[in-house]
């Protein structure tokens, strides 16, 4: 039989009716003549619940109790999942992680994916069950404790099950129909895209679009998954959603595909520090050994003997980032007279592969924003993006202007 992955995010198995809902899907792909593999997301909200419970119990927490906390939420969801697909009269088994076994890399609340063997779900599908539900997000470590994968990793999940047993597509479950030209939640005249290609949905992903994890997409690139997104409250048909392509599958494309945010940015920066070769090293490398993830980064130019040195990370990991800084200027490796933190800060980015080919781009987006009034704090662009760090109230204003600036709301 032919194997589909069907992943259901947080909202479409958020109550019990949601979850017969979902099941009534998985029964008409198993009477459509294939067997299914369902991964689930906990209920909405609960994986939230859950981090609050660990951070308020123990501020610096064990990593390792974090997953074990965490990754609960998914337990729930897979066996109640497996209960109403047997009440439908449809063979299913929930799996945890550690069950199948989902191997991974041993870093806690950030694991990889390194093995799927699937004899032991094969076996089962071998024996006439019809549907493997297993809890997303979460694995084994080599030392035998339960690992989560990231938020929003039960995508990944999904797509490394579509990969390891050769699925013939992996369609994601969520609360929109699709990938759109930006969120939704942020402007009504996002348009929904058909498809969209690998690079830029990889762009997306990993500058804030939530809709789908960005390792995901990088899973699916690699072992050319079919990857479609859609929701699990419309009414199913064959044209739904949006289908994650390699680029030459795109006909007709605008410039830019999309607008990204991410709200919870902070820039730091340190005055008058030592304009010498190293220094950047001096820096950046205590902040890597306490896993602050330094994104965007300017050095100002030297008035001599000094410079400014200012980056961004996720707001979260201030405190963390100036205790490693602080650290290293007490222990004599760097020295800067002030260390000056903004948490009021966001980022946001346009994407498109056909940047590539089209010149100013850049300067049209910094023309809309200086329309708008909004002032650009930092600034960094690739090949296929351009992103840029703005104060945090102007992030509406922001995407609103861009998505109008680059004509999103019409096709090419
Ligand atoms: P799930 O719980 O199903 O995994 P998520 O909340 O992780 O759902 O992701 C879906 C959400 O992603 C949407 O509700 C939407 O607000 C957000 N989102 C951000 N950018 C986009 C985009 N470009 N296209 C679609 N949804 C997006
Ligand atoms: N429940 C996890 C989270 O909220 C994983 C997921 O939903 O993908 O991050
Ligand atoms: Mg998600």
């Amino acid at each position: 039989m032919p194997i589909l992955v069907m992943k259901f995010g947080g909202t479409s198995v958020a109550t019990l009716d949601r979850i017969r809902r979902a099941a009534k899907r998985v029964g008409r792909e198993v009477a459509n003549g294939h067997d299914v593999i369902v991964i689930v997301s906990a209920m909405s909200g609960e994986t939230n619940k859950l981090v609050g419970f660990v951070e308020e119990t123990a501020p610096l927490y064990d990593a390792r109790e974090y997953d074990a906390v965490v990754s609960s939420g998914e337990n729930v969801t897979a066996g109640l999942m497996a209960l109403t697909l047997q009440e439908m009269d449809i063979p299913a088994r929930s799996w945890q992680g550690w069950q199948v076994p989902l191997r991974t890399t041993s870093a806690h609340a950030a694991a990889r994916i390194e093995e799927i063997p699937s004899a032991n779900i094969m076996r089962k599908f071998e024996e006439g069950m019809k549907v493997a539900v297993v809890a997303g997000f979460q694995g084994i470590s080599p030392e035998g404790r339960i690992t989560t994968l990231g938020r929003g990793g039960s995508d990944t999940t999904a797509v490394a099950f579509a990969a390891a047993f050769g699925a013939v597509r992996c369609d994601i479950y969520t609360d929109v129909d699709g990938v759109y030209t930006t969120d939704p939640r942020i402007t009504s005249k996002a348009r929904k895209l058909d498809r969209i290609a690998f690079e830029e949905m990889l762009e997306l992903a990993s500058l804030g679009a939530k809709v789908l994890q960005t390792r995901s997409v990088e899973l699916a690139m690699r072992y050319k998954v079919k990857l479609r997104v859609l929701s699990s409250f419309e009414e199913m048909s064959d044209e739904a959603g949006t289908l994650v392509v390699p680029e030459e599958d795109i006909v007709e494309s605008n410039v830019v595909a999309g607008v990204a945010y991410s709200r919870d940015e902070a820039k730091l920066t340190l005055t008058q520090v030592a304009d010498r070769p190293g220094i950047a090293a001096a820096i950046f490398g205590p902040l890597a050994e306490a896993s602050v993830n330094v994104d965007m980064i300017v050095q100002n130019i030297s008035d001599g003997g000094t410079t400014d040195m200012t980056f961004s990370c996720p707001v979260n990991e201030v405190k963390r980032a100036e205790k490693a800084l602080n650290d290293a200027k007490a222990a004599g490796q760097i020295d800067f007279t002030q260390l000056v933190a903004d948490t009021n800060v966001c980022k946001v980015s346009i994407v498109g592969i056909g940047m590539r080919s089209h010149a100013g781009v850049a300067a049209k987006m910094f023309q809309t924003l200086r329309d708008e009034g909004i002032n650009i704090k930092v600034i960094t662009t690739s090949e296929i993006k351009v992103s840029v760090l703005v104060d945090r109230k102007y992030l509406e204003l922001a995407v609103q202007a861009l998505h109008d600036a680059f004509g999103l709301d019409r096709a090419a």
